[in-house]
């Protein structure tokens, strides 16, 4: 801490990130990574890159990638907006729409980079619980003209939402804008990318970090009406005028050209969640059902700590959060069939499961 630092900073707790471990002997199931590498068609794309061209500033309108994602939503240019991963398409929405004097709404558990925003740019907010069934409750969502934001499934329960409560949130709340985080969309969602051609109070966002397996290249993107495209484009010129290196611009669009990579190791992901939510389900584990590449789960047995820890000397990553309420559950994410299978053989070698 220093004399320097603001109130506001001497206050926040930033967001932890889970564990990238120095070594490579574990099974890394607790960041959502995908257990696929990306399409070869990146490969291809990044190894013929001149390198000579690394000389120049890259294209600050990202235009190829805006283009493809335009192509690929069938949405014009102006309702595309990228950024340097998700995480930074939301700090900049954050940042150009929620400064209102009404709190913003957002479920109690949900992606906790909100709270970490809304305490960095010192936006008032409320959290609302979910129900016991871990689902958001839309009739606790009325917000005159303020902001609303949720992740669609929402992290870490893996629960979805469907188009319908979206539409009826939208309808309801004409004057806030809604945000809907789809980081996990692909892994069996439906987008709300459609309701914004309809809709000009909905901003949809979301990742190659996970259904396209780039997280390292970091590149997400924003889909909605042109005037909420205009202002995150206006903040970001004003905070970092180029967000994506040419790299991800060129990876990004080599990935989105690859469909039928991304069904196959999509399909993959799903196949496997459900075999693993079995496997999981006949070993006396709770698991919330998931449209996602994690799941999230609880045994009566054990504390989330001790599963946890157990796992941990077995050599097997996963993330628990430990907070009220959902300090008994794991998020587990889905790796291959392969490593899924070690992480049920080590379980049921636990004396209490
Ligand atoms: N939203 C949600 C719900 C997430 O879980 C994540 C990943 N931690 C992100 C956004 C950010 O992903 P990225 O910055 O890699 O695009």
């Amino acid at each position: 801490m220093s004399k320097f630092w603001s109130p506001a900073i001497n206050q926040l707790t930033p967001y932890v990130p889970g564990e990238q471990p120095k070594v490579d002997n574990l099974i890394k199931l607790n960041t959502n990574e995908n257990p696929y590498p990306p399409s070869p068609q990146v490969e291809e794309a990044i190894r013929n890159y001149p390198i000579e061209r690394l000389r120049l500033y890259c294209d600050p309108d990202a235009t190829a990638l805006k283009q493809s994602l335009a192509n690929h939503f069938q949405l014009e240019y102006n309702n595309v907006f990228v950024g340097n991963g998700s995480d930074e398409v939301l700090a900049l929405a954050f940042m150009a729409f929620f400064r209102q004097d009404l709190p913003l709404l957002l479920p109690e558990t949900t992606y906790s980079f909100y709270d970490v925003y809304c305490h960095l740019y010192d936006i008032d907010y409320r959290q609302i619980p979910l129900n016991d069934k871990f689902e958001i409750d839309f009739a606790d969502y009325n917000q005159p003209n303020g902001g609303i934001i949720f992740a669609n499934p929402n992290a870490p329960t893996g629960r979805l939402t469907t188009l319908e409560q979206i539409e009826t949130l939208l309808q309801s709340n004409r004057d806030s804008l809604v945000i809907v985080d789809e980081a996990y969309i692909d892994f069996g969602g439906h987008s709300a990318v459609e309701l914004t051609r309809t809709y000009d109070n909905v901003l949809v966002i979301q990742t190659f970090s996970k259904s396209r397996s780039l997280a390292g290249l970091r590149i997400g993107f924003a889909l909605g009406h042109e005037d909420l495209i205009a202002g995150l484009e206006r903040v970001k010129n004003s905070f970092n005028s180029y967000p994506l290196d040419s790299i991800a611009i060129i990876g990004a669009v080599a990935a989105l050209e690859d469909n039928d990579y991304f069904e196959e190791t999509t399909q993959k992901i799903i196949d496997c969640r459900e075999w693993t939510t079995t496997q999981l389900e006949q070993l006396g584990f709770d698991v919330v059902p998931s449209k996602t590449n994690f799941v999230f789960t609880r045994h009566s047995s054990l504390s989330g700590a001790e599963l946890m820890s157990y796992l941990r000397s077995n050599n097997l990553l996963v993330r628990h959060f430990g907070k009220p309420g959902i300090e008994n559950h794991l998020r587990i994410t889905i790796g291959t069939p392969e490593e899924m299978n070690t992480l049920i053989e080590t379980l049921k070698l636990h004396p209490k499961i």
